[in-house]
């Protein structure tokens, strides 16, 4: 996918700099960050990475399982032995468990509305962490740079990225989004369900209503994607496209 914006023609793009850089992006849910991000990521040629997809999968695998996600024991110890496999090309992002590809199943509802439960188990934490950091570690291993993004990316997994950001919404225009995205027009209770209550049993575990020191914070609530995606593209170029120090470094 090529973007029509006129700034990324007029820098180096990421891509060809000579140190792999990591874009982190946090925010709530409907804040706009996974399509903002894969759009990004797109335009840079840079590695993808859904970290909220991992939580997701491993929700999956658990209930597939028919594991109580109410006991943390068996919760931690699948994290640490499910087959759990992500794409980090954006333009074709996926991920199975073992052979099976969730990609669309880890997207309902059922899903959206139990994975809390998982993210906010500390051992699952730790183990997905490594793992997500393992990821990025090997995208730059290969000389390519990644965007990753979630809800502590800037904070926990990758403090040292070079750009880091948080992308925020007021919950009218998050709700609204998520609504559209379902195709209904009202409010439901089940929307209000995965922002509001899902963000606040969230925020129990990471900080992403807040932006830590050196963290840039982009509102979207009067963005339209490409707005969106064109605020995140003048922070990455600001931070990352016009030099070439390591990470931690900026
Ligand atoms: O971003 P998405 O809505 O797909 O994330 C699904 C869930 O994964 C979140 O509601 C949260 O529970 C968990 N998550 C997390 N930490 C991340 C990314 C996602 O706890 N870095």
């Amino acid at each position: 996918m090529r973007l029509p914006y006129s700034a990324t023609r007029r820098h180096p793009r990421i891509a060809d700099l000579d140190v792999p850089v990591t874009v982190a992006i946090d925010g709530p849910s409907g804040s706009g960050k996974s399509t903002v991000a894969r759009t990004v990521a797109m335009a840079f040629d840079l590695a993808y990475l859904d970290t909220g997809a991992m939580f997701r999968a491993l929700t999956w695998a658990a209930l597939d399982a028919g594991v109580d996600l109410r006991d943390v024991d068996a919760v931690a110890h699948l994290s640490r032995t499910a087959p759990l496999h992500q794409s980090t090309d954006p333009a074709q992002p996926g991920v199975w468990v073992g052979q099976e590809n969730v990609g669309r199943a880890i997207r309902e509802s059922r899903i959206s509305s139990q994975v809390s439960a998982v993210a906010t188990n500390l051992d699952v934490r730790g183990e997905l962490a490594r793992r997500q950091r393992e990821i990025i570690a090997g995208t730059h291993a290969a000389g390519r740079g990644i965007v990753a993004e979630g809800r502590d990316i800037t904070t926990v997994i990758a403090p040292d990225a070079r750009v880091r950001i948080l992308l925020t919404a007021s919950e009218e225009a998050r709700l609204a989004r998520r609504q559209r995205q379902t195709g209904g027009k009202a409010v439901t209770a089940a929307t209000r369900d995965e922002v509001v209550r899902r963000d606040r049993d969230d925020s129990t575990v990471s900080n992403f209503t807040t932006a830590a020191d050196g963290v840039t914070t982009i509102d979207t609530s009067d963005l339209d994607l490409p707005g969106s995606v064109e605020a995140v593209v003048t922070v990455v170029l600001d931070r990352a496209g016009t030099g070439s120090t390591p990470e931690g470094a900026a």
